[in-house]
């Protein structure tokens, strides 16, 4: 069993709670046991929306809730270490990638402890109308309820950041179910809220079953709203069964890139080895689809596939390693069977498409049709397409042409032309000289298309779990 993780409980209504029963979670990397967690059911999953629902009844003020986030950042600064390891054994993700989303946490903390402060409501010019003559009116900005949260594998520290953190800005409790595969990042900033004396109530984790857990928060009408990241199937499905809930969704992607001929290829090629292939392609803003002019074509791709191959496969735990493994074998059979159709249906693989040990080699396929798996779906794994192109609009043209928009980017000197991608680029985002795998955690991050329905980003993330009441004064 690895150090920094052994056996944890369920955090309800302030208490740890072992349920007799538990979730075994072992490395994505060597399938030893990284330890176990208390199993939850329906019936925890109650008792924390209960325990949710008690808390709100006795409202923290600002500050308190400002203080207490200020808090947490301190503490993910303080044990930096033993959380970066914590992510990097149970997720499989390698060290230098868990530092870095550590980092971001106390980011997140620190942005969300901002807007706890700066919740307000707004005036409203009630004399612009004969009707509002002689009155005063101005909106308070409300805590909506309960919130339940869902969240997935692949950033089990910072996404929970994002879901807990502006929770407790707006003022809500909070009801977390993290992946199974990946409980516990989520316990462990569980355990820092306490110690930095979060009432009870207030953050709840339940750990179990999916559908389960997801029912609970699905049909109590207690739960206003849902707040989910994760794949797209599970996401719509949620909101369809929830209408009465606010129900956002932070899903998937297919991330293309265009590369002008004007571009510093050797710093694209640079930015998108590491942006592809980093923790094996599994963030939702991987680089998977590079569309470089023709002109450029071919000096890029003699930069990009040596910069691929030089990328270090191997134990995440490893502070050399870039690529690690795949969370499962299921993930990974499923992308070594979409590399093999685009192989059958002949595409070129550039390098990789095999494996090094258990593990995928960074892959870049050259000549992939548009309607192949690797082209139009989320990979979700080391696998990259360079495709020629002969003008901007066709560039954006494929860019556009998946079902996903979250975010896109595009490398060019010429303002002009980057200018036209960012307005016709469809997503919720568009970088411009820098990969868009980018993402600082004060952004306004979300997707258009299937990719969801919500921004995060603390500010934005407390305008949805917030409401605005009216207030109008007779003068
Ligand atoms: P997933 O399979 O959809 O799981 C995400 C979460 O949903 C997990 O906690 C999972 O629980 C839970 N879940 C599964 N079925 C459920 C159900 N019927 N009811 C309620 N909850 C349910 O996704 P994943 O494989 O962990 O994550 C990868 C996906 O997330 C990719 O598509 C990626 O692009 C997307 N993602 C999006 C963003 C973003 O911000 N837009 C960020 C990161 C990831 P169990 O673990 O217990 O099954």
């Amino acid at each position: 069993m690895a150090a920094t993780a052994a056996e944890k409980k369920l955090l309800i209504a302030g208490e740890w709670v072992e349920t007799g029963q538990w979730v075994e979670v072992r490395s994505p990397y060597s399938g030893d046991l990284v330890g176990r967690v208390a199993r939850a059911g329906a019936a925890e999953t109650r008792h924390a929306v209960d325990a949710a629902e008690d808390a709100m009844r006795e409202p923290l003020p600002a500050h308190k809730r400002a203080e207490i986030l200020v808090r947490v950042a301190g503490q993910l600064g303080r044990r930096h270490e033993e959380v970066a390891r914590t992510i990097a054994a149970e997720a499989g993700k390698p060290l230098k990638a868990a530092r870095v989303e550590a980092a971001r946490a106390m980011s997140t903390f620190t942005f969300a402890a901002v807007e706890a402060r700066k919740l307000a409501g707004e005036m409203v010019p009630m004399d612009a109308s004969q009707a509002g003559a002689g009155k005063l009116a101005f909106t308070v900005r409300q805590p909506l309820g309960g919130v339940g949260a869902i969240s997935p594998f692949n950033f089990p520290l910072n996404l929970v950041a994002h879901k807990i953190a502006p929770s407790l800005a707006a003022g809500c409790a909070i009801v977390l179910k993290p992946a199974s595969q990946t409980p516990f990042s989520a316990l462990l900033l569980a355990e820092l809220m306490t110690e930095a004396e979060l009432p009870s109530g207030w953050v709840n984790v339940v750990v179990g079953p999916a559908s389960e857990i997801g029912d609970v928060l699905v049909e109590d009408e207690r739960v206003r709203a849902i707040t989910f990241t994760g794949s797209g199937d599970v996401g719509w499905k949620l909101a369809e069964r929830a209408p009465r809930k606010r129900v956002k969704l932070e899903l998937g992607n297919a991330t293309p890139v265009i590369v002008e001929p004007d571009a510093d290829l050797e710093d694209v090629a640079t930015r998108l080895a590491a942006n592809a292939f980093s923790f094996a392609g599994q963030s939702c803003i991987s680089v998977q689809r590079v569309y470089v002019h023709r002109h450029a074509y071919e000096e890029f791709v003699s930069r990009f596939v040596p910069k691929a191959e030089a990328l270090v496969v191997g134990d995440p735990l490893d502070a050399q390693t870039d690529v690690g493994p795949l969370i499962d074998t299921g993930a990974r059979d499923r992308v070594l069977e979409w590399i093999e159709e685009a192989r059958a249906a002949g595409a070129e693989i550039l390098t990789g498409g095999e494996l090094e040990g258990e593990l995928i080699r960074p892959t870049v396929i050259a000549k992939a049709a548009p309607d192949l798996r690797v082209s139009s779906e989320e990979v979700f794994g080391p696998v990259c397409t360079v495709t020629a192109y002969e003008t901007l609009d066709e560039a954006i043209e494929l860019a556009n042409g998946t079902r996903y928009g979250l975010q896109a980017g595009i490398f060019t000197r010429d303002i002009k032309k980057a200018f036209a991608a960012a307005k016709q680029l469809e997503f919720g985002g568009v970088t411009v000289n820098e990969a868009p795998t980018f993402r600082a955690d004060q952004m306004p991050y979300g997707g258009v298309k299937d990719s969801g329905n919500t921004r995060e980003g603390p500010a934005y993330a407390v305008r949805e779990l917030t409401e605005e009441r009216l207030v109008v004064l007779e003068l």
